[in-house]
């Protein structure tokens, strides 16, 4: 029988894995510049959770979710996203109570049935921010600050920021009700999914990829139109830090992200390269998601950053990722020294070096081959007079520099090479 990994998953292998913690690092050493603590929050919740915090109207959870009963019955569901779970957590555990605001960061697996395309997988990782207990412009620009630091320090070529505001609960029934006076005419020229959304979430029609929607899209009235005041002076605000920081933006009207709980500020970073598809990043405010979900009423403002497809846009920009650290010494050995071979190796691991020995019953012949494989920077040969005197001549494998030292020596000569 021969197995395969599921479709739309797929293995980070360990030529590969080097690259996804050097990112995951990047993102979580910036998150500590800016305060964000780490939450991790289970990978399956309640199907109800989603469904009251991404919006029932939305694709995702009409369409995408990963649902299942457990054995007592319960329905529960495999996370399509990692804000529902954060407000919950935030909301059990009494976060509100806490001096605001309260920042957050994670580091997830998701999941969603979707149609398969470059760069987008059914179980996939995101990361993101959260930030509880502040109504203010403020919020939303650091975290933009904070990613547009995060790509400038991966050299991200070709990326640029959009901005729109969609309102709020007061000015956004007066808009929709315009925008959904300028679609009835053209109903029958929206796509399937569109005609659908047209009755549920008319926004989300700007927003398609699809030509005949994208056409009558462009036309449409625009949300910054019916601001209402406060809306009003929270996107002036918005607007006015990032010219401080001389953060480069587009204006997108078009831009209102699929989720229902997004209020005022929506944003995304997209590339424009080929062979990923556009966005890379999206997020927003969410002022009424708290309270929905049954915690007080606390505004909120977050993003979710998908790493697959950053991945792939580092790729195809050349990004050149660090290399893996090769060992610092390799100990070759005939078969009788084999066990103090084993036993300086040890001594060595346990003196924080990175060391290699034969653990496959290799001949001496094969093992000096595989010092060269795994590049080894030092190698030591064990023979007969070298166990008698406990010493040896430890070669540098790049000129062929030799040193004559006790083995007690040898970690403390190591260590200074290391550094
Ligand atoms: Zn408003
Ligand atoms: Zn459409």
């Amino acid at each position: 029988m021969n197995f395969r990994a599921p479709r739309g998953t797929h293995d980070i292998l360990p030529k590969e894995s080097g690259q996804w913690q050097f990112v995951e690092q990047k993102f979580s050493e910036l998150c500590r510049r800016f305060s964000y603590q780490e939450i991790r929050t289970p990978v399956f919740e309640q199907t109800e959770l989603f469904a009251r915090g991404v919006g029932d109207g939305t694709d995702i959870v009409q369409k995408e979710m990963y649902n299942f009963e457990d054995k007592a019955g319960r329905a529960m569901t495999l996370r399509p996203e990692g804000t529902a779970g954060v407000v919950r957590s935030y909301i059990e555990h009494g976060l509100a109570s806490e001096p605001s605001p309260i920042k957050l960061f994670y580091n997830i697996t998701a999941f969603r049935y979707e149609k398969m395309q470059k760069g987008r997988y059914r179980e996939f990782r995101q990361l993101g921010c959260e930030c509880f207990g502040s109504k203010s412009a403020s919020a939303d620009a650091e975290l933009i600050t904070l990613l547009w630091l995060f790509f400038s320090e991966l050299r991200m070529k070709d990326i640029h920021l959009e901005v729109n505001s969609i309102g709020c609960p007061l000015c956004r029934p007066a808009y929709k009700e315009a925008l959904t006076e300028y679609l009835r005419p053209h109903l029958s020229k929206l796509c399937e999914d569109c005609r659908r959304r047209f009755a549920t979430n008319p926004l989300r029609v700007l927003d398609c990829k699809e030509e005949s929607c994208r056409k009558i899209a462009q036309d449409a009235p625009k949300s910054l139109e019916h601001l209402c005041p406060e809306c009003l002076a929270h996107w002036e605000g918005l607007l006015s830090l990032l010219d401080t920081f001389a953060i480069p933006y587009n204006i997108n009207p078009k831009i209102v992200r699929g989720l229902d709980y997004y209020s005022k500020t929506v944003f995304e970073f997209i590339s424009e390269n080929v062979g990923t598809q556009g966005t890379i990043c999206g997020g927003g405010r969410y002022d009424g998601l708290v309270e929905e979900l049954g915690g007080p009423a606390t505004p909120g403002v977050g993003f979710a950053l998908g790493v697959e497809r950053l991945l792939l846009e580092l790729e195809a920009q050349g990004f050149s990722f660090p290399e893996p650290v090769d060992p610092t010494i390799f100990i070759a050995s005939f078969p009788e020294q084999r066990l103090l071979a084993n036993q300086l190796a040890f001594s060595l691991r346990k003196e924080g070096l990175h060391a290699e020995v034969d653990i496959c019953e290799r001949s001496f012949k094969a093992q000096m081959k595989h010092a060269n494989r795994i590049k080894a920077k030092y190698l030591l040969v064990l023979g007969d007079e070298e166990a008698k005197q406990m010493c040896g001549r430890i070669k540098r494998m790049a000129d062929g520099a030799e040193k004559e030292l006790s083995f007690s020596e040898l970690a403390s000569f190591l260590v200074n090479f290391e550094e």
